[in-house]
């Protein structure tokens, strides 16, 4: 997306603003499809909760994506996109059985992550198969908040307990039809990857009816200039041959499965914020803008790192600033940026605005969460209005005092 063209939708819709471009979102999808091709079934589901707004998964429907969901919400926003529950996932991890035996009643692939769990739910219903999250005790994340698949995670079932998964596949009846791993987010080491992905061909191959091996996500996205990223094309290379040969041996042609979030919708996203406040103070330059970690709570949560850039003054000189927001708390963007010269008024430009921005956004501080507009077929889209002053009381009762 252009300059020009994201100051004029800031112009036209206000700020702070979300702009989501289907393009980049195609793009990204097309690289993994891409790298996969000499794999004969390959499926992605589309992580809903990186970015929830119901028109992007309207669009990920048309790409043929599947979804991805961790909640019955997020299956409930799928249905009403139009997925068939076929094309869903649910991975949810410590929900209630009750939740999960509502999702399974919709017909959603259900994915169990504890041992206590599948024994419950095989005792019940023996006959809807399902997939178990195996925890490979690999470590290939990067922020320790993010990686999920190490040995302290509270995610899956630890590759050592398979055992135990036999005995309750014997004694409840029940139909074992997939596997799933999903290590954590920013994976930089294919290598370990590789490992992850080999440990699931073991428990694979102890299952006899197995459909699909889901590999999880957590592919990593540049956030700056000459960043790494997951090469997904290596990545392709090296697993599709592996994959493929684990299903001559099997005997059987079943599917693989990603559900990548960030790297289908990150860099499709841009977070658009007016400066209020320049303040000039002995150690620094604060630029202070109308939002804050109440709309992006990234570089708050877990440091990320979102690239910062002048929309309104390209060709200024750059100096060095630290952005913030206006929580009454602190409540940094970024620290020591260089930034072309700042004036009041002035609208920044957060790039990687696309993947659990919008979706983590809150009304802390009472104030409205942004509005969001989508880019498609280079014509733009409002897709979710500015909150306003009746939503804020909406589901508040006014009780007699
Ligand atoms: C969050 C999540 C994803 C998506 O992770 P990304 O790092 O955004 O790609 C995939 N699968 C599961 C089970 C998740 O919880």
């Amino acid at each position: 997306m252009n300059r020009e063209h994201l100051l004029e939708l800031a112009e036209k819709y206000g700020s702070p603003l979300y702009v989501y471009d289907t393009a980049i979102i195609a793009r990204q999808y097309e690289r993994i499809m891409n790298a996969f091709a000499d794999v004969p079934h390959i499926q992605l589901n589309y992580a809903v909760k990186a970015l929830s707004n119901i028109n992007i998964l309207r669009f990920f429907k048309q790409l043929n994506s599947g979804l991805d969901t961790v909640s019955i919400q997020e299956v409930q926003l799928g249905l009403t996109a139009g997925f068939d529950p076929s094309q869903i996932i649910y991975t949810p991890n410590g929900v209630s059985l009750d939740e999960i035996e509502a999702v399974a009643a919709k017909g959603v692939q259900i994915n169990i992550d504890n041992l206590s769990i599948l024994e419950l739910f095989g005792q019940k219903h023996p006959d809807i198969p399902v997939c178990i999250r195996i925890n490979p005790h690999i470590m290939a994340g990067g922020n320790s908040k993010i990686s999920v698949g190490h040995i302290d995670s509270k995610f899956g079932i630890s590759i050592h307990q398979v055992p135990h998964i036999h005995r309750v596949v014997e004694n409840t009846g029940m139909n074992i039809n997939g596997i799933h791993m999903h290590t954590g987010s920013d994976i930089l080491d294919i290598d370990t990857f590789i490992r992850a992905t080999e440990i699931l061909f073991d428990v694979a191959h102890q299952f006899k009816n197995i459909n699909f091996i889901d590999f999880g996500s957590g592919f990593k996205v540049p956030y700056k200039e000459g960043d790494i990223c997951t090469d997904i094309e290596q990545l392709g290379v090296q697993l599709s041959e592996r994959f493929n040969t684990f299903c001559k041996k099997y005997g059987k042609d079943i599917a693989l499965m990603f559900e990548p979030g960030k790297f289908l919708v990150s860099e499709a996203g841009y977070f658009l914020s007016k400066v209020n406040v320049v303040k000039q103070t002995t150690s620094t330059v604060f630029a202070g803008v109308d939002s804050g970690f109440n709309h992006l709570i990234r570089p708050m949560m877990y440091n990320s790192y979102h690239h910062i850039s002048n929309l309104s003054n390209p060709e200024g000189r750059d100096r060095y600033y630290s952005v913030v927001g206006y929580i009454c708390e602190t409540d940094t963007f970024g620290s020591n940026r260089r930034i072309a010269e700042i004036s009041e008024g002035d609208v920044l430009c957060f790039k990687n605005a696309g993947a659990y921005c919008f979706s983590m956004a809150s009304n802390y501080n009472s104030r409205y969460r942004p509005a969001e507009v989508m880019i498609h077929d280079t014509k733009d889209f409002l897709i979710r209005r500015r909150e306003t002053f009746e939503d804020l009381l909406q589901h508040q009762d006014l009780v007699d005092l």
